[in-house]
């Protein structure tokens, strides 16, 4: 029985719900995937800045959707 390589490769990548973007290396939040580059801007984020809002927005819905 053949595996494919395609999904090889889709096992070992994860799609960020920050950045969108399949990812390899990251950490597991709730149900959803945060990329180790975007989880490094959150922490690097002041709440002042306008991204933190953002942030907060994408980690929110994770909130809505476990507490659902
Ligand atoms: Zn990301």
């Amino acid at each position: 029985m053949e595996v494919g390589i395609m999904n090889n490769q889709s096992l070992n990548t994860k799609t960020c719900i920050v950045c969108d973007q399949e990812k390899s290396e990251g950490i597991m939040l709730y149900i959803a995937f945060v990329c180790s580059e975007c989880e490094k801007e959150i922490v690097q984020t002041e709440p002042e800045e306008e991204k933190y809002k953002y942030y907060i927005d994408k980690l929110k819905v994770l909130n809505q959707l476990t507490h659902s």
